[in-house]
């Protein structure tokens, strides 16, 4: 036990020690977007199916007793949704992307990721036997420099691995870019669309449809993450149908775990309906990014890296700084956290600002405030 407890020691002494705390505060800090998770028709949806079936948990995995109707029904309606051929439903992101790139990369594939990819993708592509390639973040040459590597090593199939929105930087992929060296190197392409799902495109689709992508000739699987923007937990993969088929048979992370509760698929159900019957929410939130870009701007200057997307990262540098700052916000009623190494690079801890719907200007110009007296103090 010693060693644990050194590493603990060594954890706090660096200031990299973590804590869990219950959500207090002002909410500038989750993934629920679009204020959907405490949207009465999600809750009711969920109740609905409570009643309907009277059961909380099925009690098994999906290819066993788990699989349940609403779970049949969800994946038709994302299929639907989404425009894919079909879509599958997992217990949550990570677990998504763990099965997808352990799944389907074999020992003669190679995949090239781009280095700042989610934790998940990064577990999944470790626990796969196909040769990694790391491309430098959106860099269009170092993802081509990395292809034709692969291509030259005579690798079978070559998977391109990205987000489409970056979690922790905001930033867009370059999709089209990625689609046309897909193209040319005969890659297939997966696009984790956590932070984009239900936000960008005229239909909420995610970054894909705001790019209008010609997939066509390309073959491409999408992750469409649901405890974020749309308000419940777990996650939608699509794609072709024989992928779908192949994870199904061959998953593990799929096959050896509990199917998740039927009331989130009926919750889920109702959350992409939303997405089509309340746009304004879209349109409030798409509002208070450019309010939060102009207050945040005006007081943390070059600090703030924003791209024009909700997550507003405000670069500190050093663990203790965004800490301290971090939890003055905190005593002032805001909650914002800070977001340290390993989850990104050493000297580049960071304040995740991120807006969502419900939002007003006023909140948001009350944060400006705090946090531009918080750093004026630690510029002292
Ligand atoms: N992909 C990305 C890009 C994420 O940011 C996250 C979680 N923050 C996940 C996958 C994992 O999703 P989940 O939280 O549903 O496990």
């Amino acid at each position: 036990m010693d060693r644990f407890a050194a590493e603990i020691e060594r954890l706090k002494a660096t200031n990299s020690y973590r804590t869990l705390r219950p959500a207090s505060g002002l909410d500038f800090t989750s993934n629920d977007y679009l204020g959907l998770a405490a949207h009465p028709a999600l809750r009711e949806a969920a109740k609905k199916a409570l009643d309907e079936y009277g059961v909380v948990g099925v009690g098994g995995s999906r290819l066993l007793r788990g699989h349940h109707p609403l779970h049949e029904a969800l994946e038709t309606h994302a299929a639907n949704f989404f425009a894919c051929e079909k879509a599958l439903y997992f217990g949550s992101g990570y677990l998504a992307n763990l099965a997808l790139f352990s799944t389907l990369c074999g020992r003669r594939d190679a995949v090239i990721f781009d280095e700042t990819i989610h934790a998940s993708m990064k577990e999944g592509i470790h626990a796969s036997p196909a040769e990694r390639y790391r491309a430098k973040h959106n860099s269009i040459s170092s993802f081509e420099k990395n292809l034709k590597k692969a291509r030259e090593a005579d690798c079978q199939s070559v998977w391109i691995a990205v987000e489409s929105l970056y979690s922790m930087d905001g930033d867009f992929a370059p999709l089209q870019e990625l689609v046309a060296l897909a193209r040319t190197y005969d890659a297939e392409l997966i696009i984790d669309e956590a932070h984009a799902t239900g936000i960008f495109g005229k239909t909420g689709l995610g970054l894909s449809e705001e790019l209008d992508l010609d997939l066509s000739g390309v073959n491409a699987i999408a992750v469409h993450t649901c405890g974020k923007a749309l308000g419940v937990a777990g996650a939608l993969v699509c794609g072709p149908a024989s992928i779908i088929d192949f994870l199904v048979n061959k998953a593990r992370p799929f096959i050896y775990s509990t199917a998740p509760p039927p009331m989130l698929a009926a919750s889920l159900i109702r959350a992409l309906d939303l997405i089509d019957e309340e746009p304004e929410r879209r349109a409030t939130l798409f509002a208070r990014i450019a309010y939060a870009n102009e207050k945040l701007k005006a007081v943390a200057g070059n600090a703030l890296c924003s791209s024009g997307s909700h997550i507003l990262p405000i670069i500190l540098g050093e663990e203790e700084k965004a800490l301290k700052i971090a939890s003055e916000l905190q005593g002032a009623g805001f909650d914002v956290r800070a977001i340290r190494p390993p989850t990104v690079p050493q000297g580049t801890s960071r304040l995740r600002i991120s807006i969502n719907a419900m939002h007003s200007e006023n909140n948001i110009a009350d944060l400006s405030i705090a946090l531009g007296r918080s750093l004026e103090k630690f510029a002292r």
